[in-house]
């Protein structure tokens, strides 16, 4: 069985050194659907609990949100980086509070103080659906990720990988030592 969950994700990019004009700094509303799959647990009669889905999503997702996305070898960045730091925002700032948890792999890293991601490749709607199962893969069962952005989207399907054993009281992934942080049920 499956279940969905939509995010709104609004972020501005660019394609360094590509020719046209997204090569200039613009602004998306991407819409991200996430479909996870799992048995229904038991318990709980649903895949998981939507709530917990984009919980588990939105911790990474929200990084990208009201965020610059840039390669890492765009000049716009460290110039960015600069006004930031002259304007005392780089390190965070009282009013920056939707931060996600940092993360740094092969291909991206996200520097919520200052709402940055930085990318490898250029962040195209294929590639922000890489970046996404690559950072989500380990916590939630996706078999398909499509992205909307502007008049560009795309989807990618995936294999399910091993079923992730959760709580059967509220539906939750369960820590390694069988113990939900949520109700406190803890496996026999
Ligand atoms: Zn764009
Ligand atoms: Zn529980």
């Amino acid at each position: 069985m499956r279940s969905s969950t939509t995010f709104d994700i609004q972020y501005s990019h660019r394609f360094y050194g590509f020719k046209g004009e997204a090569q200039y700094l613009h602004g998306h509303t991407g819409v991200m659907t996430i479909e996870v799959e799992d048995a229904i647990n038991a318990g709980v009669n649903m895949v998981f609990p939507c709530n917990e889905i984009r919980k588990i999503a939105w911790e990474v997702l929200k990084n990208f949100d009201h965020a610059l996305v840039l390669r890492e070898d765009d000049p716009l960045l460290p110039a960015i980086m600069g006004v930031y730091e002259k304007q005392g925002i780089l390190h965070g700032h009282p009013q920056n509070t939707m931060k996600g948890e940092a993360f740094d792999t092969e291909l991206a890293r996200a520097i919520p103080e200052a709402r940055i991601v930085v990318t490898k490749e250029t962040m195209t709607v294929e590639g922000m659906i890489k970046i996404v199962y690559d950072l989500l893969k380990d916590k939630l069962n996706i078999v398909k990720i499509t992205f909307n952005s502007g008049v560009n989207a795309a989807s990618e399907r995936f294999e399910p990988r091993e079923r992730m054993e959760r709580c059967p009281l509220c539906g939750i992934l369960l820590t390694e030592d069988g113990v939900c942080v949520k109700c406190g049920y803890r496996k026999k």
